[in-house]
């Protein structure tokens, strides 16, 4: 199953050594759904793809999600499918921390917490573009994020682009 190529369901391969994702190729028929790892190939089992499912529920589970670097830094371990619904989930409530949350509002976050956020809006724009949901108010609030968070790295970079030459003139002076 790949929700017109969202792969929100994929599961991490079980096999060593490979990064593939597994996927369901019968989603519709629940008696025998028929997963197998689009990279290797490797079909598995109903039990083990229940058990890789309960796997990504129990890393879910172990997340401090009132601290966003704790969720970055799980992310970027990639234990769970940076395409799959956990990810996915982690990503929206990331995005939603970095403005909403005293001391991560837009202005107070720093130069790599504002990158990670753009990342996080276009990853999950790039996820509603998939699933073609059109343009619902999901959509347009995650679009209007999108700008808003471009237009503070604008005003950072414009901000740099003033004070570099000051800052310059004023080693020469001293
Ligand atoms: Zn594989």
């Amino acid at each position: 199953m790949q929700e017109f190529g969202s792969q929100l369901s994929g599961l991490p391969c079980p096999e060593p050594d490979c990064t593939g994702l597994l996927l369901s190729q019968r989603p519709l028929d629940y008696r025998a759904p028929d997963w197998s790892c689009q990279q290797c190939g490797q079909p598995q089992s109903p039990a083990t793809v229940v058990e890789l499912q309960r796997q990504q529920g129990r890393h879910l589970a172990g997340i401090d999600t009132s601290d966003p670097d704790h969720v970055i830094a799980f992310l970027a371990e990639r234990r769970v499918p940076d395409t799959g619904i956990v990810a996915v989930q982690l990503k929206a409530g990331l995005n939603l921390f970095l403005v909403m949350v005293d001391g991560y509002k837009l202005h107070e976050l720093s130069d790599e917490h504002l990158k990670v956020k753009e990342k996080m809006c276009r990853d999950l724009l790039s996820v509603m573009d998939k699933l073609k949901i059109g343009n619902t108010r999901l959509k347009g609030l995650n679009v209007f994020d999108l700008h808003q968070t471009l237009s503070e790295k604008m005003r950072r970079i414009k901000l740099e682009e003033v004070w570099r030459p000051i800052i310059i003139l004023g080693w020469k002076l001293l």
